[in-house]
């Protein structure tokens, strides 16, 4: 008794110790993070928000039940271990008393029924991950598995512990039970099958069994402890953290305000030798960006679902956090030495870590490749996919404005939207008085606000500038604004006084041109006294309901298929004429993954008589990019597929008479790649892309309204 006692602190001691001093080499590096004091107080002013995605995410798994299989076999496994610390608890009692039974509890037979229960789930979880793992091993699938690039011999490795965990469990209850020292008599199912099995074996083999196994239980769960503190397994101890600190209800919707040292960046008073403008190295990261690298679990959700690299590209939002991770990791020594000295007598390697450029290419080993940057489209699939809260476009959005702000370093196509933006208030530069030419034409007048708007208008329509000024996109604005007055709503426009959002810009990295933009228009909206705006195109919705909140623009922004939507519930528009077609509707990551309207457009179709509607398979939450988000409207796509063909070839997998969208970058992208997929003959000449809109509009029938 006293041998094992001694081996099972022993080894308690070990294992505690190498962890501990891993746990505070963690700590320490975290603690190299800017302040992000933004994280704390939200958690203040709402705490229940934490507690309740504490609830739902780490305790209800929410979001790895998104993938509904291994989603079952992670939650077995996660809820598996907490009701084994039971087990550990009698592991370590029988250490000191081979009848140890935790006190109240430790004889019911419902205990020892649901801790063999979830040991024998936990085991079936760990038979749905080998299969899992070996069904997309990257060494067969390539790049279409989504492990390609995780470290997934450590991952066998611990599943080979987690089975090692659960064995001896088994064992030394069974050979408990052969011994008569067990503390349950009826309910430990699974251990009574070992017991069965061990019991040919005599007591005095299964005396030493049940000695020797309980050490191997607390060897393997403590050589677990130290394996999790210094591998991917870490996210088991982080993800509560990284939950608990992230943004509500996600990392989508607006991007953050710039923040240099905690405070939002003021660029009247910036200082370039104090401030930090983005993320230009990676002591630049807040200690929330720390947190979201060391949490990742190399699960390969977010890497499936990104557009960049289904099509091709070099960017995996997984690869990014994890190139991002092992630089911090290595770099660290760099980043925790207190003087020169120290620093300069570091090994070579650690040095020449510290030297890598943060962003650069394969020539200059900057550590995150600037394509790999520029191929992001902010599409958010992996944000929403994520089940551990990391929020990658922070990270993202970080880099681009050092690369844009301090190293004018961004694909050059890019240069001149941004110009147009700053000179003209729009991306092509058309300047503000082409921005009502889409009104031409139109059978009743549109108002134009004029200084303050009329009391008697309801909505602001935010036209936008694809909306004023792209030919295809103008059609959408006419059945817009053909329905609203159709409906009798009062409803005005800016005209030549509404400026680019400037999301294109923020997009981008350029959060000067952004806040200037964002300034000017929120003078303009304020002085009106507006307070309702609909928006056609959902970046602009998304900009005015989630960023210029930040700029002290506060209204209530909705999408044109919400409002539409709500005109044919109540009655107000009335679609009677048939349209015979099959049509699929693309989501616009904007207004769908970002701000979660996915039900108006479909609402909108299902009223209009004789259409068919068909989704694709990658739709709502799951939708497909088209790929103009994040500014990859202004650049060229050079790598890859083309990420609007890649959408449209799923969308002619239903083979629609017509695609519909909800937004005029969609519909532009996906306009595209239908006119190139006819002239290559893959798409009948018939197919068009719409917006819903438009389809409404034909149906409520005022002809001649979409020839803009
Ligand atoms: S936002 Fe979209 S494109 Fe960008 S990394 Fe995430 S999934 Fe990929
Ligand atoms: S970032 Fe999130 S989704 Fe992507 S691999 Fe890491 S844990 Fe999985």
């Amino acid at each position: 008794m006293a041998l094992r006692i001694i081996i099972g602190l022993g080894l308690t001691v070990i294992a505690f110790a190498l962890a501990a001093r891993r746990l505070w080499f963690l700590y320490r590096l975290g603690r190299t993070g800017q302040p992000a004091p933004e994280r704390i107080a939200a958690l203040r002013e709402r705490p229940g928000r934490g507690a309740s995605a504490e609830l739902s995410e780490v305790v209800g798994q929410r979001k790895l039940f998104q993938w509904s299989v291994p989603g079952a076999a992670h939650a077995a496994t996660f809820w598996g271990f907490l009701v084994l610390l039971l087990t550990i608890i009698e592991a370590y009692g029988a250490l000191f008393s081979r009848r140890f039974a935790i006190p109240v509890i430790g004889h019911w037979a419902v205990i020892g029924f649901i801790e063999d229960l979830f040991a024998v789930a936990v085991l079936a979880g760990l038979v749905t991950f080998a299969v899992i793992r070996l069904r997309s091993d990257p060494a067969r699938q390539g790049r279409a598995s989504r492990f390609s690039g995780s470290h997934t011999r450590a991952a066998w490795i611990v599943l080979g512990m987690i089975f090692g965990v659960i064995a001896t469990l088994l064992i030394y209850r069974g050979a408990q039970i052969n011994t008569g020292v067990f503390p349950y008599q009826h309910g430990a199912f699974a251990s009574e099958v070992v017991a069965g099995w061990l019991a040919p074996l005599g007591t005095g083999a299964n005396s030493a069994m049940e000695t020797t196994f309980i050490l191997a239980q607390l060897a393997v769960v403590l050589a677990f402890l130290v394996v999790v503190v210094n591998s991917k397994h870490l996210h088991i101890m982080l993800a509560p953290l990284n939950v608990l600190f992230s943004r509500r209800p996600n990392g989508l919707r607006g991007l953050q305000p710039m923040r240099s040292n905690g405070k939002v960046l003021d660029f009247e008073e910036a200082d370039p030798d104090t401030d930090i403008f983005g993320v230009g190295k990676v002591e630049d990261l807040s200690w929330k960006a720390l947190l979201d690298l060391g949490t990742c679990t190399e699960c390969g959700r977010c890497q499936s679902q990104c557009p960049a690299w289904v099509t091709g590209k070099p960017l995996s939002p997984k690869m990014l956090i994890l190139d991002l991770r092992d630089h911090a990791l290595a770099k660290a020594p760099y980043l925790l030495a207190t003087s020169d000295e120290e620093r300069a007598a570091l090994p070579d390697a650690v040095r020449a870590e510290a030297g890598r450029p943060l962003v650069g290419t394969a020539a200059n080993h900057g550590v995150i490749d600037l394509d790999v940057l520029w191929s992001c489209t902010n599409c958010g699939a992996c944000v929403h996919e994520c089940p551990v809260d990391i929020e990658h476009l922070d990270h993202i959005s970080g880099m681009r404005r050092n690369q844009v702000l301090i190293e004018s370093e961004f694909p050059s196509e890019a240069s001149v939207m941004l110009k147009n933006l700053e000179n003209k208030g729009d991306p092509w530069g058309m300047g503000g008085a082409k921005r009502l030419d889409w009104t031409e034409g139109l059978d009743f007048e549109v108002p134009v606000v004029d200084g303050k708007l009329d009391a008697d208008v309801e909505w602001l329509f935010w036209v936008g500038c694809a909306g004023a000024l792209e030919d295809r996109a103008k059609k959408t604005t006419r059945a817009v604004a053909e329905l609203l007055h159709t409906a009798g709503v009062k409803f005005a426009v800016l005209g030549g006084g509404e400026s680019c959002t400037g999301d294109p810009a923020r997009r981008m990295g350029n959060e000067f041109v952004f806040a200037m933009l964002a300034q000017a228009n929120i003078e303009t909206l304020n002085e009106a006294g507006v307070r309702k705006i609909v928006a056609s195109c959902p970046h602009c919705f998304n900009t005015l309901a989630n960023e210029y909140p930040q700029f002290g623009g506060t209204y209530e922004v909705m999408h044109h298929t919400q409002v539409l939507a709500r005109l044919v519930a109540d009655g107000k528009l009335k679609p009677i004429t048939p349209i015979e077609e099959k049509v699929t509707y693309h989501d616009p990551c904007f207004l769908g993954r970002h701000n979660k309207v996915y039900t108006p457009p479909r609402e909108i179709m299902e009223q209009v008589p004789g259409i068919q509607s068909q989704e694709m398979h990658r739709c709502k939450e799951r939708g497909f990019c088209c790929g103009a988000g994040g500014s990859r409207m202004w650049m060229e796509e050079r790598i890859g597929k083309r990420i609007n063909e890649e959408r449209i070839d799923e969308a002619l997998g239903t083979d629609p008479d017509t695609i519909s969208t909800g937004c005029p970058f969609c519909l532009v992208m996906l306009g595209d790649a239908v006119s190139a997929k006819q002239n290559s003959g893959e798409a009948k000449q018939s197919l068009e892309v719409v917006d819903v809109a438009q389809l409404l509009v034909r149906s409520v029938g005022r002809p001649g309204t979409e020839q803009g």
